[in-house]
């Protein structure tokens, strides 16, 4: 026996998918929010896809893309607000205080977190229906993992807060792989904490090592957390959605490694 599981995140590990999820949130923005986004000029959109770039490392799950345009947006315009916070504030202060700013944000704006996953869910469903090209070109995979993908020989598992749907997609289209179904953990199938549990508890898994690739700091440190996930190998893609602060961070973490893309990519060959 032997040989590697490597489990593996999607936005920001494999795919670059910010520019997509930006632009899918701005139109589900202007769905939700139809009145408070009437009239605002391409220019301030351009700003705003521009600042969701550098807000990235915040984004959890991708409703929360929407939550930040909305909130860019009552930062640029005063009549445009409805919450509390956006007097005063800046990018630079909603990367730091994030975990606090949104349940206010959410609360004040009367949202409720599944109905914007749905609303971002079919913003996409129709923008691939519609245009599947567009869709699929404004995602990219980093440099090599179309390569990586197809030719490990490791077992290969994506653990994503991404709907399955898309991921799958994203993977046969820019990478001609395709992964089983059932090698695909996305939104809904559980925590990444549990879907480690429940990987390294599969009968054909034992004997394996394990691997698992993030570039969100919080999600390494919430598996740390958990004893039961201390056989597994714990690294921080440096190429990323996280902020230089966390990775000086990471790498005060003896249990994190940081992975350079180039040598993720022999890694998983
Ligand atoms: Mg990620």
């Amino acid at each position: 026996m032997g040989g590697d599981l490597y489990a593996l995140d999607f936005d920001g590990v494999l795919c670059d998918s910010c520019g997509e999820s930006s632009l899918s949130a701005l139109k589900a923005a202007k769905i939700r929010w139809p009145t408070i986004f009437e009239g605002v000029s391409s220019e301030l959109e351009d700003w705003i896809i521009d600042q969701m770039h550098f807000l990235r490392p915040l984004v959890e799950t991708g409703y929360e893309n929407l939550l930040l345009v909305r909130l860019l947006l009552e930062i640029q315009i005063p009549s445009a607000r409805r919450s509390s916070v956006a007097d005063g504030l800046t990018p630079e202060a909603i990367l730091e205080k994030w975990p606090e700013l949104k349940p206010v944000i959410m609360k004040e704006w009367n949202e409720a977190r599944n109905e914007l996953i749905d609303l971002f869910g079919s913003v996409r469903d129709e923008w691939m229906n519609e245009d599947l090209s567009g869709w699929i070109g404004a995602n990219r995979l980093y440099p090599g993992i179309a390569d990586a993908l197809r030719f490990s020989s490791s077992h290969i598992y994506i653990v994503t807060t991404k709907q399955c749907r898309f991921a799958d997609a994203l993977i046969k289209e820019l990478a001609g792989v395709t992964i089983p179904p059932e090698k695909i953990y996305g939104l809904g199938t559980g925590s990444k904490v549990e879907v480690l549990k429940k990987l390294q508890a599969m009968p054909q898994h034992q004997g394996l090592k394990l691997h698992f690739v993030e570039d969100r700091l919080a999600t390494l440190k919430n598996v740390i957390k958990e004893p039961a996930l201390d056989g597994w190998n714990l690294y921080l893609g440096r190429w990323g959605y996280n902020t230089e602060k966390e990775r000086k961070e990471a790498e005060s973490i003896p249990r994190i490694q940081l992975l350079d893309l180039s040598v993720f990519g022999s890694k998983l060959k």
